[in-house]
């Protein structure tokens, strides 16, 4: 697959076209940003491992029925996506209180929610992402009625899927933020998901220690995003490289046993 010239950059992701007027290639860039743009900084390597993150999350989530715009990935940066109409909100899952929830509405980092709580931003840096109501979604013309009914059936399943998969690595799944698009299969009009699910898009904290494996790390100055990062990577086994050592002390850990025989 050619690449071609690029057709949008943004913070984190740079999007090219292809010699498919279907498909295009997303680059995944190791820049950080946080606070609408006011903290930037380059955090080398962090866009490799959010682009096997994501892929690994999206072709798991493609397993149980819900349709996303991963085409494969391409090498350590590049993916191939479906080119979507973007739907111009970003869905906020919420299962426990962190982030500017806890400073919008005065509510305790860490309180566990009773029910998912899904919050919608209007996509514009400029105003800064806004908080909107479903009743603004409509007026404007950003999604139908139906589609967001069709939204908001896919997010529950996506959290529940997530928050299982994420559960048996020992890490909870706080928040995280996801984006759909429209698109035409087969004349039929579709919504998909699409962007990126990673670290950079969830907040993700260690089961035991509460220890943040995510974003919040550079948000915060906490320091070793990468290792972090790596150790999501870890856990959810897509490191071939950890996978090999592993498997090199299975082997000799069954060699020692046999020997104690
Ligand atoms: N999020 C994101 N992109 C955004 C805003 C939020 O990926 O533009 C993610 C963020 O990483 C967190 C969740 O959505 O996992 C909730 O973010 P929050 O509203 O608390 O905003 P923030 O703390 O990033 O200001």
């Amino acid at each position: 697959m050619k690449k071609g010239k690029k057709l949008y950059e943004g913070k984190a992701k740079i999007i090219y076209a292809t010699s498919d007027k279907n498909l295009v290639i997303q680059y995944f860039k190791d820049d950080a940003t946080a606070f609408n743009n006011q903290k930037k900084s380059t955090i080398e390597g962090k866009g490799v491992l959010n682009n096997r993150i994501s892929e690994h999350i999206l072709s798991n989530l493609s397993q149980i029925g819900i349709k996303n715009h991963l085409v494969k990935r391409l090498n350590m940066r590049e993916q191939v996506i479906k080119l979507v109409e973007i739907i111009p909100i970003e869905f906020i899952v919420r299962n426990v209180a962190s982030g500017s929830i806890t400073k919008r509405l005065g509510i305790e980092d860490g309180t566990v929610l009773k029910e998912p709580l899904v919050e919608y931003c209007f996509k514009n840096d400029e105003l800064g992402d806004p908080l909107v109501a479903e009743e603004h979604i409509y007026t404007f013309d950003w999604a139908s009625k139906k589609e967001l009914e069709k939204i908001k059936k896919m997010i529950l399943r996506i959290n529940d899927f997530m928050i299982g998969m994420f559960r048996g690595i020992g890490i909870k799944l706080i928040d995280f933020k996801l984006e759909f698009g429209r698109i035409k299969i087969n004349g039929k009009n579709e919504i998909i998901l699409a962007d990126e699910i990673s670290p950079d898009t969830c907040r993700l904290w260690d089961s035991i220690t509460d220890k943040k494996l995510d974003k919040d790390r550079f948000r915060k100055d906490l320091g070793d995003l990468i290792p972090a990062y790596t150790e999501v990577a870890k856990r959810l086994g897509i490191l071939h490289e950890q996978s090999n050592i592993s498997a090199v002390n299975v082997t000799k850990l069954s060699s020692i046993k046999r020997k104690r025989k």
